[in-house]
């Protein structure tokens, strides 16, 4: 029985060795043999499609290069909402949702209207140089609050935040324009106060070299509502004294209107790095 049990295994090994080498020999020769056959047997069209060359790119127009989004919003409305809202999310400190607005001290047009008529402008010139444009309000009759504004301004996709007023003062001589932006300290606007500034900055530079109006520079505010809500960088142009008898008639003149929108437009595509 042992010389038995001996002879047999080197045996039974030999046998799965033939057989192992029998059937991974016959997988590699089917492996070959398949692959043309699977090839031939698919429609051309499916094989070759994958390498046919797109087909050449329309070239770009200028204005197609532009693929910035602004927000604009004409300041006031026709009927102002003295409700209150938080200055600022989770502020205890509220303000009316939107203020009556100035009025021009010789032509008696309301700083609503001022507002809305320079933004449809703007609205166009922008879209001219290829932006895209979110309006907040294209009507004098709304009710949307400065927070509200701002929220809608922030959800629309929108990189900036354009907020266009005039000004109003006791004084009427006092004239000029200048830009708002929140100060490094505004614990509602940390992540865009830089931003701010730099957009504020840009706007009313542009702003009065191309309408001559004198140049009050940037203050800072961290009590406006329509700034604190926002998440994207947000600058108010006030564009002129409305309580300064040749301002106020100024900024109805439809040159100097072409001017100071041209000045705001040239002053986002400074932000934007569109001027160089
Ligand atoms: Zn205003």
């Amino acid at each position: 029985m042992r010389h038995k049990k001996k002879s047999i295994i080197p045996l039974t090994l030999f046998i799965i060795f033939i057989i192992g080498l029998l059937v991974f020999g016959g997988l590699f020769i089917i492996k070959k043999v398949n692959a043309p056959l699977i090839a031939e047997s698919l429609p051309s069209h499916i094989l070759y499609a994958d390498f046919e060359l797109p087909a050449a790119p329309e070239p770009d127009t200028d204005l197609n290069l532009n693929t910035h989004i602004v927000a604009i919003d004409a300041g006031h409305q026709a009927q102002g909402n003295s409700e209150h809202e938080p200055i600022g999310p989770g502020a205890y400190e509220t303000k009316p949702k939107v203020a009556g607005g100035t009025s021009g001290t010789s032509t008696g047009i309301p700083e609503y209207q001022l507002t809305l008529d320079i933004s449809l402008q703007l609205e166009q010139e922008l879209k001219n140089r290829g932006y895209t444009v979110i309006m907040i309000r294209n009507s004098n009759e709304v009710n949307i609050s400065n927070a509200e504004r701002a929220v809608i301004a922030n959800e629309s996709g929108a990189e900036i935040f354009i907020r266009i007023h005039a000004n109003g003062d006791n004084n009427p001589s006092t004239a000029g324009a200048l830009t708002m932006s929140p100060s490094a300290r505004n614990q509602y606007t940390s992540q865009i106060s830089s931003e701010c500034q730099r957009l504020a900055e840009c706007v009313i530079n542009a702003y009065c070299s191309a309408s001559g109006f004198k140049n009050r520079g940037i203050i800072t505010s961290d009590t406006m509502s329509g700034i604190n809500w926002c998440t994207i960088p947000v600058t108010i142009l006030e564009m002129g004294f409305m309580t300064n008898p040749e301002e106020d008639i100024a900024m109805q003149n439809p040159d100097t209107q072409m001017a100071m929108v041209t000045g705001i437009a040239n002053g986002i595509d400074s932000y934007f790095g569109m001027d160089e």
